[in-house]
């Protein structure tokens, strides 16, 4: 069958591959799901997998298959499989366990091993084909009525994660009532934690480059946040306004904001940092001055990768109830679609090029 894959350590070598079917016997114990992939999404990973800034082949191979944002339908289960039927919607999760104490009870996004095994990312190959197999553990049942939001549910997951990690880091407090957000960002990731956040009721930011009245604002205003162009407000005139943000979540995919955000978190507050940064940039930072601040503010850095099961799980019923709030709204964010693997050139062109494309996926096969 069909893959997209690179050549992982050669910059833009994306290209078709020719695969093997995957079949429910790959899976030991009858425990396989054997999926049919509909769509797949890409995003900055992928690219920074194509730039050769990023990922692995499994060991043995010299291409990796990409994508690891899946939406499919069962086709077949093993005999063990309880979970499951053919003709359920699902998704997958993307780490597979390494041999740490983390992995071993099902929480490989916190594995302690310095390698980690991500499908379509490192080690391990990805979704971007006609069909997979996985054991039952690592596939997560998309309800039907959230068909239409398809390729959000592996980014959900890891926003998700994200704003629970900081809410279970914030237990440290014994009382913490967060009220104001910053969400610095507003690709996939920064949206979904909005959305997320809104749920919970804070009062979001949501900060990002692009003016006021383009999509990503209209997107993040639909989830009643409010939208700041950096352009004509930058986050310190911003703090003059709200007052310190209790939270900020950082997804620019930019070392250097990241680090901005240290300046403004509030006294007990938290910053969570979501980006992947594949590139070596160096930047000069007030170091006497973040180190006394949060000395004297009790401040925590939180650094938040991948997601488990509970997190997909968590995602999808916040796009749930999402839809229930905000009706039609996330759907918005699923802008820019491809037909069939074999446009994997026109798949790469507008995850580099196309600005206003705030989410490239593929259509793989109807249902
Ligand atoms: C993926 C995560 C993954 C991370 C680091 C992200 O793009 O969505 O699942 O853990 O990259 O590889
Ligand atoms: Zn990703």
């Amino acid at each position: 069958m069909k893959a997209v894959a690179v050549t992982p350590g050669k910059p833009n070598s994306v290209h078709l591959q020719k695969i093997a079917k995957p079949t429910l016997g790959d899976v030991p114990d009858e425990k396989g799901v054997l999926v049919k992939i509909l769509k797949v999404g890409v995003d900055a990973t992928d690219r920074e997998i194509n730039d050769a800034l990023y990922g692995n082949a499994p060991p043995g191979d010299d291409y990796l298959v990409i994508g690891h944002e899946s939406f499919g339908i069962v086709e077949g289960v093993g005999k063990a499989v309880k979970g499951f039927k053919p003709g359920d919607y699902v998704t997958a999760t993307v780490r597979r366990p390494g041999g740490s104490i983390y992995d071993l009870i099902g929480t490989n996004d916190m594995t302690s091993e310095e390698t980690y095994y991500e499908r379509g990312i490192n080690l391990r190959h990805g979704f971007l084909t006609e069909m997979f197999v996985d054991h039952e553990d690592y596939i997560v049942r998309v309800p039907e009525g959230l068909k239409k939001l398809h390729v959000l549910m592996e980014p959900m997951s890891c926003a998700a994660k994200a704003v629970y990690q900081a809410y279970e880091a914030q237990r440290r407090m014994k009382v913490w009532r967060p009220q104001v957000a910053y969400v610095l960002g507003a690709g996939q990731i920064g949206l979904l934690t909005t959305l997320c956040l809104r749920l919970k009721g804070l009062q979001v930011y949501t900060l990002a480059r692009g003016e006021r009245g383009n999509l990503k604002s209209q997107i993040a205003e639909g989830y009643e946040a409010h939208y700041v162009s950096t352009k004509t407000t930058s986050m310190q005139e911003l703090v003059k306004e709200t007052g310190r943000p209790d939270l900020v979540v950082d997804a620019t995919g930019n070392s250097q904001l990241a680090f901005d955000a240290m300046s403004v978190i509030g006294h007990n507050g938290v910053v969570v940092w979501t980006s992947i940064t594949g590139g070596s940039r160096k930047i000069e930072i007030p170091s006497d001055n973040i180190n006394i601040q949060w000395v004297l503010g009790n401040k925590l850095l939180l650094g938040s990768v991948n997601a488990n099961r509970d997190h997909f799980e968590m995602g999808i019923r916040d796009l749930a109830l999402g839809e229930m709030m905000y009706p039609g709204v996330s759907e918005r964010i699923l802008t820019t679609p491809v037909d069939g693997l074999e446009n994997y050139q026109e798949m790469m062109r507008l995850l580099v090029e196309d600005d206003d494309a705030l989410k490239v996926y593929v259509n793989v096969a109807d249902e």
